[in-house]
């Protein structure tokens, strides 16, 4: 599988012509081998008392006292007591040179594990190449290495990634044979070649392995898990014989990182099945998921779950700070709540995220209130922190209290404002309609400005109606960030609101000759018993869309009738209006919202995600159904939470 080279062949020293034999001096009055045999004479039990003593020494005085011990008891050739002396002396950071070093150069006949005290010694230095040195001098002599000596020269080769060096000493653990069956040699040549990023050749070590044990194949699961390839992940965890709780919470956190969060909660239900005991890290994998996936039917059982453990809210100050978060995302902030008054112990993420929790949902007094709270504590607000109270201002129209608490992060709290505050503040500036001083400060700001801060900006002129502005923020994004392709549509949108179809068409060419495609828009719900519904626009494949078509109808004639107008201009086609009131019927969110209506108890919460922006008719569709179905619905789209009750939106009409 590799290519060897010659740097550690086993045949005689002159093809190790890299090494220099001068740096270890070679006992001159070597006496003669019978000594070896003289020297096993030495009582047992006196070494095993010298070996625990070095256990308990703390200091180099007391080794050297030990050692002085050593001398006069003559045990000054017995290289299990020695390796164990070198041992102690480097795991306290005495460099191998001189001491340690000395203490080789005086025995006659090292055996493996005096070398291999050296080798991890040198190790232990981070000097790679003295103990490869060292490893070819024990081969030069003839001894043969033990596992502990492969073991820890893959380590070093995959702590300082240098595949060349592992391949070889891959290579050595064949030529010089009986270690294909050593376990600890493999997986630590499996974890050499995945530090050094050779994930293929880690999996053929492994699919060679005749023995492989539980840390084989987390190892290789966990590194599918990082490459982002969970379908390999998979197949290997389907195959694992005895699968323990590490390697399931491997699953789960790794549907969690790599946005698959259905997988990482359908996981950690049969995980639970199966009777697998959780821990904290298991517990804020799947929190992650169920916050990702927005679906609150999950949360309340993951919190369940949690507090069957021992790893709840009430104790855990992590796994509660994950549970606000996650409950603040599927939009239950007052369970949010719940669990941050129930926490023993609150720190700074559980602050911050409760902060975050209530500014997202628009509760901007709240989360003033929380962080006036938090002040008067000892705990010190982080940048975080601060991203929540500017959201909170933004909601609340508090540009006054923005301005200041955006300036007193930085003087009293020695936080500079990063590009992230700086999007809250043109956000703040933006959604108050002060298109102008938002765009003067992007124009002043001390750092570069990132996304967010055009996006914000671009989001604002939306609203206001700005296409001037929206023109200057999108050609910033168009560079930044020149395939995302929600830019151009909502340029597209902005300019199609002020009827200026000539550019509308100008942005379509830009989409176009960059290749680009608009990403299907899709809203998801869930169902009473916990299904998750997804509905595409236009999409009318979905078992009940006869009902759900005549319950859309019924509704829209409800609001109708109420004076609801069809926003034409949101639609950004220049067709005739029935093709416009046609488009916009069939909107993901619509048919996701009369879905709910007909498949959940009157009078229950309605809960929908939408993988983008929420338009502008959709949002009145639903802030109008809240008022005459007595509902309460909460939309999270791509960019904030909506909760709509009574025929109002907590998002104030700007998102
Ligand atoms: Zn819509
Ligand atoms: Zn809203």
């Amino acid at each position: 599988m590799v290519t060897l080279s010659r740097r550690f062949s086993t045949a005689t020293s002159d093809s190790l012509g890299c090494i220099s034999l001068k740096q270890f001096p070679q006992n001159p009055h070597k006496p003669t081998p019978f000594y070896q045999i003289q020297q096993q004479q030495q009582p047992k039990q006196l070494e095993s008392q010298i070996v625990t003593t070095l256990d308990g020494c703390k200091n180099l005085t007391q080794i050297k006292q030990v050692h002085a011990r050593i001398l006069v008891k003559g045990l000054d050739q017995s290289c299990y007591v020695l390796a164990k002396l070198i041992r102690t002396l480097t795991k306290l950071n005495i460099p191998v040179d001189p001491y340690p070093l000395s203490i080789f150069n005086r025995v006659n006949y090292p055996n493996p594990f005096l070398y291999n005290a050296l080798i991890r010694g040198y190790l232990i230095e981070e000097r790679l190449n003295e103990s490869t040195e060292f490893y070819s001098l024990m081969r030069k002599e003839g001894v043969v290495p033990v596992s502990f000596t492969f073991t820890a020269l893959f380590k070093a080769c995959g702590a300082t990634m240098d595949v060349g060096l592992g391949r070889q000493i891959h290579g050595q653990t064949i030529l010089v044979g009986g270690f294909g069956e050593d376990l600890h040699v493999g997986n630590s040549m499996i974890n050499m070649y995945i530090k050094c990023g050779f994930l293929e050749c880690g999996r053929k070590v492994f699919d060679e392995m005749p023995n492989r044990d539980v840390i084989s194949w987390t190892e290789l699961i966990s590194a599918y898990v990082k490459s982002g390839n969970m379908e390999s992940a998979g197949e290997l965890f389907d195959g694992l014989p005895v699968k323990d709780m590490v390697a399931w919470t491997v699953m789960v956190s790794g549907f969690a990182q790599n946005a698959k969060p259905r997988e990482a909660i359908m996981f950690f239900e049969k995980m639970q099945e199966f009777g697998v005991e959780t821990d904290e890290i298991t517990l804020i994998g799947v929190i992650s998921a169920c916050a990702q996936l927005g679906a609150a039917k999950y949360a309340d059982w993951i919190r369940d779950v949690a507090e069957k453990s021992e790893f709840g809210g009430r104790h855990s100050v992590v796994v509660g700070s994950a549970l606000i978060d996650m409950y603040s995302k599927c939009g239950s902030v007052g369970d949010a709540y719940r669990v941050f008054q129930g926490m023993k112990e609150r720190n700074v993420y559980s602050y911050s995220s409760m902060i975050l929790g209530f500014a997202m949902h628009g509760r901007a007094h709240e989360a003033m209130k929380l962080f006036d709270e938090m002040v008067k504590t000892e705990i010190k607000p982080n940048r975080v922190t601060f991203i929540g109270v500017l959201t909170a201002c933004s909601h609340a129209g508090m540009v006054e209290q923005g301005w200041q608490i955006f300036e007193l992060m930085e003087k009293c709290y020695g936080i500079k404002p990063s590009a992230d505050h700086y999007t809250c503040m043109v956000d703040l500036l933006g959604r108050a309609g002060r298109l102008q001083e938002a765009h003067e400060l992007v124009k002043t700001m001390p750092i570069e400005p990132h996304g967010g801060v055009w996006g914000a900006l671009l989001g604002a002129c939306r609203i206001h109606k700005s296409p001037d502005i929206a023109a200057i923020a999108a050609n910033h994004l168009f560079e930044l960030e020149p395939y995302c392709i929600g830019n151009y549509i909502l340029l597209a949108n902005i300019y199609a609101s002020c009827g200026r179809w000539n550019d509308v068409s100008t942005v379509r060419k830009l989409m176009r000759t960059r290749g680009l495609r608009k990403n299907p828009a899709f809203s998801w719900i869930e169902s009473e018993k916990g299904m998750v519904h997804e509905f595409f626009s236009g999409d009318m494949t979905h078992p009940r869309s006869g009902e759900i078509k005549q319950a859309l109808e019924d509704l829209l004639d409800r609001l109708e009738a109420k004076g609801y107008q069809p926003h034409l201009s949101s639609v950004a086609y220049d067709v005739n209006d029935e093709d416009k009131r046609r488009i916009l019927m069939t909107h993901s969110e619509k048919l996701a919202l009369a879905f709910g209506l007909i498949s959940t108890i009157p009078g229950s919460k309605i809960r929908i995600v939408k993988n983008l922006r929420i338009c502008e008719d959709c949002h009145s569709v639903i802030c109008g159904a809240s008022q005459i179905t007595g509902r309460e619905i909460i939309v999270r789209d791509i960019m904030r939470f909506h909760h709509f009750r009574d025929g109002i939106c907590s998002c104030g009409n700007f998102w």
